[in-house]
């Protein structure tokens, strides 16, 4: 494997930075109490560029990494005529439009061994899938619609034409209208043709992409290089796992939730702990974090009732816009860039609470950091679902609720919420099994009514 280092990003650009300035001064135009949340995404979108760094790497490292070119397939896929069964190839001519088709077989075909020699109209050879289609065969009948048999057959094949004695040879019969001309066989290129793009640029790389790879030959690929993503908890109640929890304090869990959710992102982490409300240390972290890392999540400290340094020392360090946004958990949310000795790093600064973090991560900061990988992402996919309760739900903001999925006998789906869906109770996400997505102009749910869902698994 070679690894190929490409030049250090800045992030952002020139224009994006004075793009972010213009995102954040018209945000005051809004309700400044309920900025919608697709709003907030779009600003947000608006303002990401990409990273432009790239290494090459093993097909097997590149797994769960964004693609930095378009691949285009240097050779047809399949590369030869092949045969889709195991069965018996031939001419289509030699087929019997009104009758039994009798055919001598000649010889056989194996994947990785090919029949070699000609066969005549009348003669058929025996081949396995995946072998290669004798030149000017084009139908392949599985062996279990033809009748096999063996026969005597006198051929005069030696060197003087004279003849031989009778010995056994084997047949096939295929009874009329069995197969189609054509059948079963699988056309170089049909999967893939040379020349054509296989892969494109800014694909999440999935295991069937690292198949589709090695099948073209390629050992190698330029995926673009890892998002490095600082991030620590603010807050003077914080305590780290291992340290004794002082009365009026709490364990710091948003350390973990974020750690658990950029490495599912594949990004590479810089974990700087907790750090408290003291500006001097803010200050360090924010420092530091903005030197080494693209991005920078910090939770806590962004609530307007926040008596604190943090919201002081986040508008100081860099551009950053603080939001109310109209949604439920995650209602402030702080977005910009803090600036380093040389270069600014992408920031958000998410809530407190436990599953406000992991919301507005979901929902805000995921698609900005998968745009910085150059990652092209789909749209998650919203699934409609019955609702299994009453959900209490006031227009003019976005709920994300937390949801249990619930089989039916009839093949169908339906949804409960997990209960109490306080913005602190983080054992409601490991309880769910999705997010229910509450739209902004949603009224209430009634039992039997339809809502989205955004599943958290999926095949990996
Ligand atoms: P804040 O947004 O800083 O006002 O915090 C809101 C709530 O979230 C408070 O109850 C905090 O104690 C709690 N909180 C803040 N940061 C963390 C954290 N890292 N882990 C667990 N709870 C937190
Ligand atoms: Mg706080």
């Amino acid at each position: 494997m070679t690894k190929q280092s490409y030049p250090s990003p800045s992030l952002p650009s020139r224009s994006s930075r004075s793009l972010l300035s213009a995102a954040i001064s018209c945000v005051s135009d809004y309700d400044s109490d309920a900025l919608p949340v697709s709003h907030a995404q779009a600003i947000i979108r608006d303002c990401i560029t990409p990273i432009h760094a790239i290494e090459k790497v093993a097909i097997r490292t590149a797994l769960d990494r964004v693609l930095a070119i378009d691949i285009i397939s240097p050779i047809n896929v399949p590369a030869y005529d092949n045969s889709a069964m195991d069965g018996y190839a031939f001419h289509s001519e030699s087929l019997c439009a009104d009758g039994d088709t009798l055919l001598s077989v000649i010889g056989t075909s194996h994947a990785g061994r090919a029949h070699q020699g000609p066969v005549a109209p009348g003669q058929a050879i025996r081949i396995m899938t995946g072998a290669p289609m004798p030149d000017g065969l084009d139908t392949v009948i599985p062996q279990e619609f033809v009748s096999a048999f063996n026969g005597d057959v006198t051929e005069s094949n030696d060197a003087n034409g004279s003849s031989q004695l009778p010995r056994s040879k084997p047949f096939i019969t295929i009874a009329a209208g069995a197969v189609r001309a054509g059948a079963n066989r699988r056309l170089a290129g049909e999967d893939l043709q040379a020349g054509a793009a296989a892969l494109k640029k800014g694909r999440i790389l999935r295991p069937a992409d690292l198949g589709l790879l090695a099948s073209l030959g390629i050992a190698e690929v330029p995926v673009q290089r890892r998002l490095r993503v600082a991030f620590f908890s603010t807050g003077d109640e914080l305590r780290s796992v291992g340290e004794a929890l002082d009365p009026g304090c709490v364990y710091d869990s948003n350390r973990y939730t974020l750690y658990g959710m950029l490495r599912r992102l594949g990004c590479d982490i810089i974990d700087l702990g907790v750090v408290a409300d003291d500006p001097a240390a803010l200050e360090i972290a924010f420092k530091s974090a903005a030197d080494n890392a693209d991005a920078i999540i910090t939770s806590g400290g962004v609530s307007v009732g926040d008596a604190d340094h943090t919201r002081q020392m986040m508008a100081q360090l860099g551009e950053v816009a603080f939001w109310k946004l109209g949604m439920r958990p995650g209602r402030p949310l702080a977005f910009g860039t803090i600036n380093s000795s040389n270069k600014p790093a992408v920031f958000f600064g998410l809530p407190g609470n436990p599953v406000a973090v992991m919301v507005s991560f979901y929902f805000f900061a995921r698609d900005a950091l998968l745009h910085m990988m150059g990652a092209q992402p789909a749209p998650l996919p919203l699934m409609q679902v019955t609702s299994a309760s009453i959900i209490r739900k006031k227009p003019g903001r976005t709920e994300y609720q937390r949801g249990i999925l619930i089989r039916h006998e009839s093949g169908r789906w339906s949804v409960r919420p997990t209960g109490a869906q306080g913005s602190g109770i983080l054992r409601s996400m490991t309880e769910a099994d999705c997010m229910i997505v509450l739209a902004h102009d949603q009224r209430d749910v009634a039992i039997g009514d339809q809502v989205e869902v955004i599943l958290f698994n999926g095949l990996i």
